[in-house]
């Protein structure tokens, strides 16, 4: 019940192929779900794993690596990348965030069992097969259908100076205008493509790239940009002239404060525009109850001041659903 691949990816040249992983599907059926990967290594270099559609319902990261795949000269290579558009197969080819066959979230299902459910060998595979090679990881995300982002990189600060400056560094490369800083369990990170990358030694990156299942053009052609830039930072396809380098403002979203919460359900009227500054206290939404149309609205206010770096997408909310991310530009790590 392993994960097998039908290329080599410790051979040398351009390489196409599929990862296979048997799913046992709720009517007991058992199905071969497959993904597409792709392998490009020529020369001396470091190995760089890039990965998408961990969650199926953000699609630039999906887009941005197929393109990758496609167009990577390989005459001009010097390491290996390994590239998954889709890694989630079911919740790519569904929309989704979890996996449909079993109903749990492959950024939470970290690191995974060789004997456990789909998603959790999906993780397991991960982990040890495309990290267990890597020298450096991207992973690509943004809010999906319930979310939207100011396009950002981000990383987990782990307090180890020289690789937490390394992680600065691709952020730095990668060219987006901001960064979020996220500590050993923020947004549930400590069972997330994160630590993997951690528990593994890679130096890696993510990054929420827009959302509210839309394709947005500056969320996308960041994730194009970001990549050409992080290719050539990492020397793999070295650009003939160097790149303006970037310096992000670093976002700290590692306190609690930093997330605005819906205490009761309503629906969402949003007052914060992304990327705006507000102050801590200020009013950010409403929450409508037309279910009681003599009952006024609830009024938000922010927590802590800051950028507001992510907004929920859908009017609908329940008690307990992110209405807002307001994080804390700050100088350094
Ligand atoms: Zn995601």
């Amino acid at each position: 019940m392993r994960a097998s691949i039908d290329i080599d990816l410790d051979a040398p040249g351009r390489q196409s192929g599929r990862v296979s992983l048997p799913a046992l599907l709720a009517n007991g059926e058992e199905r071969l779900i497959t993904t597409p990967i792709y392998c490009l290594a020529q020369g001396e270099g470091p190995t760089l794993v890039l990965t998408a559609g961990v969650h199926g319902d953000e699609y630039e990261g999906q887009i941005a690596l197929s393109e990758l795949a496609r167009s990577l000269d390989i005459g001009s290579l010097r390491g290996r990348v390994i590239i998954l558009p889709r890694v989630n197969g079911p919740a790519c080819e569904a929309g989704v965030r979890s996996t449909p066959i079993d109903g749990l979230n492959l950024n939470r299902a970290f690191p995974g069992r060789a004997d456990g459910s789909f998603t959790s060998r999906l993780a397991f595979f991960v982990e040890s097969e495309l990290y267990g090679r890597a020298d450096y990881a991207a992973d690509f995300h943004c809010g999906g259908a319930i979310l939207h982002f100011l396009p950002s990189t981000l990383f987990v600060v782990t307090g180890e100076v020289e690789e937490d400056r390394c992680r600065l560094d691709l952020a730095r490369a990668f060219g987006a205008r901001h960064c979020m800083l996220f500590g050993a369990k923020t947004m549930g990170v400590e069972v997330g493509i994160d630590a993997a990358m951690l528990r593994r030694k890679v130096i890696g990156i993510s990054g929420e790239y827009g959302g509210s299942a839309e394709v947005t053009p500056v969320a996308l052609d960041l994730c194009r940009t970001g990549l050409t830039r992080l290719l050539d930072h990492l020397g793999i396809t070295p650009s003939a002239s160097p790149f303006k380098v970037v310096e992000p403002e670093l976002i700290d979203v590692r306190l609690d404060d930093c997330y605005v919460i819906a205490q009761t359900e309503g629906l969402f009227e949003p007052l914060a525009l992304l990327g705006t500054r507000i102050e801590a206290g200020a009013p950010v939404g409403r929450l409508h109850r037309p279910d009681r149309p003599g009952d006024d609205p609830v009024l938000l206010h922010s927590r802590s001041g800051g950028v507001v770096m992510a907004c929920r997408s859908l009017a609908r909310s329940a008690a307990g659903d992110w209405l807002y991310i307001i994080g804390r530009p700050v100088a350094g790590l």
